[in-house]
């Protein structure tokens, strides 16, 4: 089950006026953003707060043609398999449009029409686990939909809402973080290798700082490449070696 997090631990305002109660619904309803979505959010869940945040204060001020009284979501479901509590349980969304807020809930789920526009399987075990959250605590039916079920709308975009039509299945096998694929993929690097990676270390550790790379070629990893990643990985306290490996990257691209 997702990690959940209350209105006080994102910081919301409260609503402007008593939202409406509702006991149960039909199911829920998905949602994405429809704007850009950083894709550097995977990275970094800070984005996720930005969003949310940026959605209520949008919402509340009448971006969606009248201003709502609250965020217009049920509930929020990000990358790092979150849920953010907007309205919560057992309160009539404003998301769905005119005549089918008590219908369904509303479960926004932080991709975008552009930038993130593919869902990650965190993000759907989160939109799953809001779901299963919405029927334990607000009534909530068998059925999931679209937005665009039954109002014309892009929402949720087109990966999301395939997932959706396909019956929302839970996504399987063990959930691997997107970084250490990445992290598996780069090579072990040492004196004396040379190409497209070492040039990569090489910038890498300018970047980082290390003034020991003025006048030398980024072509081969010399003896100054491998002064710098010492420096680097002491500095970080892990092994010293002067071997750029799975934990050195690690620290070279500031994971
Ligand atoms: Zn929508
Ligand atoms: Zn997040």
């Amino acid at each position: 089950m997702a990690q959940v997090i209350s209105r006080a631990g994102w910081g919301a305002r409260p609503a402007s006026r008593r939202l409406d109660r509702i006991t149960k619904t039909r199911g829920v309803k998905v949602h994405y953003t429809g704007g850009h979505v950083p894709l550097d959010i995977v990275d970094d869940h800070r984005r996720c707060l930005e969003l949310v945040l940026g959605i209520q204060r949008m919402h509340m001020a009448g971006g969606r043609e009248q201003p709502y009284s609250d965020i217009g979501y049920n509930l929020v479901a990000c990358p790092h398999r979150r849920i953010f509590v907007g309205r919560g349980p057992g309160v009539i969304p404003a998301a769905n449009g005119p005549g089918l807020n008590s219908q369904h809930y509303a479960v926004l789920a932080l991709v975008g029409s552009s930038g993130f526009t593919e869902p990650n399987d965190e993000l759907l075990h989160a939109v799953l686990d809001a779901v299963a959250y919405l029927r334990e605590h607000g009534g909530a039916g068998r059925e999931i939909r679209g937005h665009r079920d039954g109002y014309a709308t892009s929402c949720p975009g087109g990966p999301l809402y395939a997932w959706v039509r396909a019956g929302a299945p839970r996504p399987t096998g063990k959930s691997v973080d997107p970084m250490e694929v990445i992290m598996r993929k780069l090579p072990v690097l040492k004196l004396g290798d040379k190409g497209w990676d070492v040039k990569t270390m090489h910038h890498l550790l300018i970047a980082r700082d290390y003034a020991g790379l003025a006048g030398v070629s980024d072509v081969a990893f010399t003896e100054a490449h491998e002064r710098g990643v010492e420096g680097l990985q002491r500095a970080a306290g892990i092994a010293v070696d002067g071997v750029v490996g799975p934990d050195t990257w690690r620290v070279l691209l500031r994971l």
